[in-house]
């Protein structure tokens, strides 16, 4: 089966920032898995802690407690202010998790009440739920029937949801910023316009930091720019550094989980918990933030300075989750030039491209990233 569209070389190692293919060639990576790799390739901390556990106990199953999930539940709890941590292996199974938990909230608390306020142009994930979840434009008649009981409004636009919000609703649930939609940012106002409107509803805040969070934007959790605590929020991409791992974390007060409402065989296991510990710290490790902060400022001056250049593009984003948009629809050829230089670039949409780079990514490689990028448009530009 073809789930994916793919060069006709294979990857074989990777170190940093730097990819090398199977005929020996080397790519600057800014997507990193869509990222994943918040540490980079092959980043020698994970590579200790998954060699010590594997070493020491891999899967003693989920019916039991293992230290590297407790002790990684623990410092999510802590660092969020949220009091509960569920583990699961995948973002789209950790929003999977949190639409299962705030239905039962609603049948708990709501008289049943099911109904979940989502954003167009959000992604969830591929998971039935999870893809009616999603706002994706062509998903909507992709394998109907769908999960029923999601209503999108638009971004940004609180009087869009105020419209909605009845006693149907348990949950508003969206990305702070909208990334494979494009990075589309929420607003700091609109989340906190959120926060206050879900409050005074008596409703869940639920937030998907699956690639907003372990600080791809320069605070350890998107959300922490605008001030706000959700109910909810999901991790996955970054907290595993590259391994399957995610987190579903919630405040103790919405956590109505009974023993067998929620599980997977791998949920939880100790040899990805304890690469999670290991990336945990060295994103809390002292300059970790800082140095992402520094970076994206390089980054963002530099894509800005590209669409002064140029006359057109818009620069969109935080942190190191940054978007050009050209505005017109040059963005997948610009990233094919790119890779054929040497740069490995994602366009989520045909007009914009995404920069995602290792949360460890050096001056030096901005530069050069910013030299290759220029040098792909003008190819692209001098060809039309
Ligand atoms: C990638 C992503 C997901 C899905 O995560 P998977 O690990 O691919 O299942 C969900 N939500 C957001 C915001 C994402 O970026």
């Amino acid at each position: 089966m073809c789930v994916a569209v793919r060069p006709d070389f294979a990857m074989v190692r990777g170190e940093g920032s730097w990819l090398w293919d199977d005929c020996g060639r080397r790519y600057l990576d800014f997507i990193q898995g869509w990222a994943v790799n918040c540490l980079g390739h092959a980043n020698e901390v994970i590579v200790r802690a998954l060699c010590a556990q594997a070493a020491q106990l891999i899967n003693p199953g989920p019916a039991f407690h293992n230290a590297p999930a407790a002790r990684l539940a623990r410092r999510l709890a802590d660092a969020s202010q949220l009091d509960r941590v569920f583990f699961a292996n995948s973002g789209a199974e950790a929003n999977e998790g949190a639409i299962k938990l705030a239905r039962k909230w609603g049948t708990v608390n709501r008289k049943g009440a099911h109904r979940i306020i989502t954003l167009r142009n959000g992604f969830h994930g591929r998971t039935l739920a999870t893809m009616s979840a999603s706002g994706k434009a062509g998903w909507e008649s992709l394998f109907e029937p769908k999960v029923p009981g999601f209503i999108k409004v638009p971004i940004n636009d609180l009087n869009a949801v105020r419209a909605v919000l009845d006693d149907s609703v348990i949950a508003v649930m969206l990305e702070p910023i909208q990334g494979e939609g494009g990075v589309i940012p929420a607003s700091d106002g609109y989340l906190r316009g959120l926060r206050e409107l879900t409050a005074e509803a008596g409703v869940l805040l639920i937030l998907d930091e699956v690639q907003t969070g372990m600080g791809r934007t320069g605070k350890l959790f998107a959300h922490q720019w605008a001030g706000v605590l959700p109910d909810i929020m999901t991790l996955g991409k970054g907290i595993g550094g590259g391994v399957p791992l995610a987190a579903l974390v919630a405040r103790q007060a919405v956590c109505c989980f009974e023993p067998g409402d929620q599980g997977g065989t791998y949920n939880g296991n100790p040899l990805m918990a304890a690469v999670g510990c290991a990336v945990f710290d060295a994103i809390l490790g002292k300059g970790f933030l800082e140095n992402i902060l520094a970076r994206s400022a390089e980054l963002e001056i530099g894509l800005k300075a590209l669409a002064t250049k140029l006359g057109f593009g818009e620069v969109r984003g935080r942190g190191l989750l940054l978007a050009l948009d050209f505005g017109v629809p040059i963005a997948t050829a610009v990233a094919e030039r790119a890779l054929a230089a040497g740069l490995l670039l994602n366009a989520p949409k045909p007009s914009t491209l995404r920069f995602m780079p290792a949360l460890n990514v050096s001056s030096d490689e901005i530069a050069l990233m910013l030299e290759l990028l220029a040098g792909a448009v003008t190819a692209q530009l001098s060809l039309r």
